[in-house]
């Protein structure tokens, strides 16, 4: 079965077993058995030593996050609520890492006395972390978090190793690399170097370039304190995933085997090595599926006035041009369907007029109770609400389809009801 054929037998299904209807007109459906080939794919590319931790911000669905860990992945988390979800989700706390530029006192104190591991953003951070270590102890491997400065991927907004990127220390600006050194020389319990070039666009030579000035930093660090103090690095996450195609490109193989080439030092075992992909281990495993409410004509344009707008496609709506996803109809009853394309806009239930997930799209004519399905958007789309109009999360499901085309589904989250928004908003 291709992935086209798997797809369509899930969203069948949603239909005939009752997900996917006029009162839910909004769901999203996860590939439980693509979610664990991609960790699959993940930990057979990189050698033992590369311990991994899905960047939980893409997708933080606590009963997602058991597949994964079920799957032998750890968690890196940016804030308390994704570090507590990591916990009940399972994970133990050698297996995550702890990475953001705004931690408060008390975020500090609960991921050190903890054990996860922990990036320092800046200086101040640093003074932060010392002064608690003066009357506490921590099993906790600490690091520096460092931003290479070199320079944006074709998404400047998510790109995070320009010159003045908020995150990190900045190799390159006047004295910084000589505080690190000392401040590695003052405290023995620094053993890492973290740097994430992110993410979409980032070609695979600029993210490897990050890598190769955090390697050089580490050598520097061991070389000036004549010891091997920096036992660990993190080489972040930002692997780019096509959103043009089904297939993984590129691959964790291929990207292994480019970091290899490019950054050898990663492979000898010297150091342990932590990644942190999130887009490249989700995205294509989940899809979003939103009912056609209605069809018209304005200004000789075709408009499909459907469920799926920016509460769940933010990014795709603001910023068409980076963001553009594949788009797939179906019938009502499940059916792709093929023929007969027409150009047509497709506009979501958000009361402003750029809410269109697609402009001028070349698809085949909508018709009122039909379904849209966006491809690849198991991260940061659905898991990354945001609430204009009021409008729900939606529902998600997971599914797996055994050898003989049955296809199970199990709730992830119910989504919110409109009781759930109400009490939000009261
Ligand atoms: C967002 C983030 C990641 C994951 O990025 P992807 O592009 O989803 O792989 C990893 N590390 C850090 C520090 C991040 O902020």
């Amino acid at each position: 079965m291709n992935t086209t054929q798997h797809k369509s037998l899930a969203i069948k299904a949603a239909i005939n077993q009752g997900l996917l209807n006029e009162d839910k007109p909004l769901i999203a459906l996860m590939n439980i058995h693509g979610l664990q080939k991609s960790v699959n794919d993940l930990t057979e590319a990189f050698p033992d030593h590369f311990k991994h931790c899905f960047a939980v911000k893409a997708n933080p669905y606590l009963k997602f996050l058991e597949v994964l860990k079920n799957a032998g992945m750890g968690a890196e988390v940016a804030s308390s609520t994704e570090l507590e979800i990591s916990l009940n989700a399972g994970f133990i706390v050698e297996n995550m890492v702890f990475d953001t530029p705004v931690k408060t006192h008390q975020e500090i104190d609960r991921a050190l006395s903890l054990g996860i591991a922990f990036n320092i953003d800046n200086f101040q951070e640093l003074e932060r972390v010392s002064d608690w270590l003066k009357i506490n102890t921590t099993t906790s491997s600490i690091g520096f978090r460092i931003n290479p400065q070199i320079g944006a991927g074709a998404v400047e907004s998510t790109s995070t190793a320009t010159m003045t990127s908020k995150f990190g220390i900045g190799l390159n600006d006047s004295g910084n690399r000589e505080k690190v050194i000392n401040a590695c020389r003052k405290y023995s319990w620094i053993d890492c170097i973290h740097v994430h070039v992110g993410s979409v666009a980032c070609p695979l030579s600029l993210i490897a370039k990050g890598i190769r000035a955090a390697t050089n930093l580490a050598e520097e660090i061991n070389e000036n304190l004549n010891k091997r103090q920096i036992t660990k690095l993190n080489i972040g996450g930002g692997l780019p995933v096509d959103f043009t195609q089904d297939e993984d490109n590129p691959s964790f193989k291929e990207y292994a085997e480019f970091l290899r080439d490019k950054i050898p030092e990663l492979f000898g075992g010297m150091y342990h090595v932590t990644t942190e992909f999130g887009r490249a281990i989700s995205a294509k495993n989940a899809i979003t599926i939103g009912r056609v409410e209605y069809t018209k004509e304005t200004g000789g344009r075709s408009i499909a006035l459907t469920h799926i707008g920016v509460q769940t496609l933010v990014r795709t709506v603001y910023e068409p041009d980076y963001w553009k996803r594949r788009i797939s109809a179906y019938s009502s009853q499940g059916i792709l369907k093929i023929d007969d394309e027409i150009v047509q806009d497709i506009a979501g239930p958000a009361c402003f007029s750029g809410d269109l997930i697609a402009k001028e799209r070349l698809m085949p004519r909508l018709q009122a109770n039909d379904y849209i399905m966006v491809h690849d958007t198991g991260a940061y789309h659905f898991s990354n609400h945001y609430q204009y109009n009021a409008l729900p999360r939606l529902p998600v499901y997971g599914y797996t389809i055994d050898k003989d085309n049955k296809v199970s589904f199990e709730i992830i989250s119910q989504g919110q009801s409109t009781q759930d928004v109400i009490n939000d908003y009261s």
